[in-house]
């Protein structure tokens, strides 16, 4: 049982079209309605431009060049030509439809008879079962092999199934349909709860295997998913406040509070002697922290065991601890050892998810302290967070400046409650972030998704001169305008975000982007970066909390401003949403009524 890859074609250039997030949903949830449970989770990896979940690290190792050599002995033409067309229309999808259609039209056959392949139609069982094992081809030869397993695909392909073959091996789907939107589209088809299924998907976040258990055993076969070492879940974040006494007023009036470290959080798994870390967005960065691994080898007194924490670069020189932006020169160097050894990071641990046989997330806090504090040996490398128990807004306040002092962004506040339980995927008032004070002027800072364009002119001219940024709406997923932004940019930032965004330009605005502002261009929300302003301000021209404070009016933010910091290590919706932005709002009219 199979589903013709030219079906699931036919809905990525329906969903392609689309600038309504309802229509893309319904697409979706016809598409995996017919698709036979066999392939459903091979049609939603390919939906999502993967072969695997993300987390798992599969990838296809095919860059452009091999790409284009691929395409170009499928079709018989000079590669040089299918790169020109590339360079012309900036999406080698397109470049290959091209070449696909000439070669049709010459009735041209390159390696095989274009007879058979009419013959031959393409299922996505198939399709998928080359990518795999263009994925996994390695040693010596292996270049040629991904050539000639993928020449033999597009040379089957039709010009619009090659557009999509194409773009998705060189990982530019310019789709952007997202885990939710999938999650949304699979409850549809399958009639499951759609809260059952986002919470199976906190807790084991491969929409793949999901998919299929429902497919062949309905709600039913969500029963059998559990925490699982070796495979991340969402993790738990933070709410915010800005001051001691409404943290206090929210957690009982006592809570636990940890230094809030400027690092990378880390989410990690070890299993016997195996480690694997992973970052925010759930992606394997084990590579980048071999003395991470070793660290947790020598510091954990566990067989099994799920800790999370922060990795932190510190100045070995004082001890000091380092901001994340030397973190991320860190992993930009393709050289671990001298990464390593210029950027030295310390571990400093705060939560335990699973420990020798147990899920400890249904745990309260406490229990799960005392677990982790049972098998960690703490020493220079790896310690528990800095932490304290306030009853008194004085004294948190004290040790807020504390950790401001030591080089943290200010503090997270945890409850201490009896239902104080690791709430996977949750953005809740369990943890409460405190950072600096709000006052009248915007002193925190947001992570925003770019999702529009404008042209540079002068001497930015060719490359961006302002950006549209969205906040992210967990209740319609989707994203609505904050700003335009334009300021804080250095002339090699703007080059960078140039080169970031061009694969994710589009022609139309995005389905889960609502604007009113046109931009020159759209682009698939992707991109996160971090923003600071003077003020959030009410404004007609932005759709962020669109009515929720006054009829027509949505927020803005005032006098917007790029920090310097990409915030790659986020996916668009883990940005700051908009019920954060209404807070911020709401807080900062407080302060100045009271000023
Ligand atoms: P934010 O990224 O601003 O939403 O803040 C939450 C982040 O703070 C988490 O994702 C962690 O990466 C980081 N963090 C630093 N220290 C701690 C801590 N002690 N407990 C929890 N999160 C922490």
């Amino acid at each position: 049982m199979d589903i013709r890859f030219a079906e699931v074609v036919k809905v990525l250039e329906n969903v392609e079209a689309t600038t309504q997030r309802t229509v893309m949903a319904r697409l979706l949830a016809g598409l995996l309605r017919k698709t036979p449970p066999q392939v459903v989770d091979k049609v939603v990896y390919f939906l999502l431009g993967d072969l695997r979940p993300p987390w798992e690290g599969l990838e296809l190792g095919v860059g452009e060049k091999l790409a284009i050599r691929a395409i170009a002995r499928a079709y018989g033409v000079p590669a040089s030509r299918v790169e020109d067309a590339y360079r012309r229309v900036g999406d080698l999808g397109e470049a290959a439809r091209r070449a696909a259609s000439e070669a049709r039209k010459k009735g041209a056959t390159g390696i095989l008879s274009f007879v058979q392949a009419e013959a031959r139609h393409l299922t996505m069982g198939r399709v998928y079962e080359v990518l795999y094992r263009v994925a996994t081809a390695s040693g010596e030869g292996a270049q040629d092999l991904k050539v000639s397993l993928l020449s033999s695909l597009f040379a089957d392909a039709s010009p619009e199934e090659a557009k999509y073959i194409a773009r998705f091996v060189v990982g530019k789907m310019r789709i952007g349909i997202a885990d939710m939107t999938l999650l949304d589209a699979l409850s549809d088809a399958f009639n499951v709860d759609r809260e059952a299924l986002e919470k199976a998907y906190h807790v084991y976040p491969d929409i793949g295997r999901i998919a299929r258990s429902i497919a062949e055993s309905g709600e039913e076969g969500l029963k059998g998913i559990s925490v699982t070492p070796g495979v991340p879940v969402q993790p738990m974040l933070a709410q915010r406040l800005s001051t001691a006494s409404e943290i206090l007023g929210k957690l009982d009036r006592k809570a636990w509070c940890e230094y809030k470290y400027d690092g990378e959080r880390a989410q990690i798994h070890k299993v016997g002697d195996r480690v694997k870390v992973f970052s925010r967005r759930l992606e394997d960065i084990t590579g980048a922290y071999p003395d991470v691994v070793s660290y947790v080898r020598d510091s954990l007194a566990a067989d099994t065991a799920i800790v999370e924490g922060e990795i932190v670069a510190y100045d070995p020189s004082t001890g000091d601890f380092l901001p994340f932006q030397e973190l991320m020169h860190r992993k930009r160097k393709h050289n671990v050892e001298e990464a390593m050894r210029e950027y030295p990071v310390k571990l400093i641990l705060f939560d335990m998810l699973y420990l020798d046989g147990r899920t400890l997330t249904d745990l309260p806090l406490l229990d799960r302290k005392a677990m982790l504090a049972s098998v960690l040996n703490e020493n220079d490398n790896v310690r528990h967070a800095d932490w304290g128990i306030f009853v008194d807004e004085e004294k948190l306040d004290v040790f807020f400046y504390e950790a401001l002092s030591e080089g943290c962004e200010g503090v997270i506040c945890k409850s201490l409650a009896g239902g104080s339980v690791y709430e996977m995927g949750a953005r809740g008032w369990l943890w409460i972030k405190y950072k600096r004070d709000y006052r009248s002027e915007m002193g925190d800072t947001v992570d925003l998704v770019v999702v529009g364009g404008f042209h540079g002119r002068g001497k930015r001219a060719g490359l961006y001169g302002a950006f549209l940024l969205a906040a992210y709406d967990p209740s319609t997923d989707s994203f609505y305008t904050v700003c335009k932004v334009g300021s804080g940019f250095t002339d090699e930032d703007l080059v960078r975000m140039y080169q970031m965004l061009e694969p994710l330009r589009i022609d139309h605005r995005h389905p889960r982007v609502v604007s009113k502002m046109e931009p020159h261009v759209w682009f698939v929300p992707e991109l996160v970066i971090e923003v600071v302003g003077a003020e959030i301000t009410l404004s007609p021209l932005h759709t962020c909390c669109m009515g929720s404070v006054k009829p027509g009016v949505g927020l803005a933010i005032r006098f917007p401003r790029f920090t310097g910091r990409y915030r790659t290590d986020k996916r668009p919706e883990q940005a700051t949403t908009v019920g954060e932005l209404l807070d911020m709002y709401a807080r900062q009219k407080r302060v100045k009524a009271a000023e």
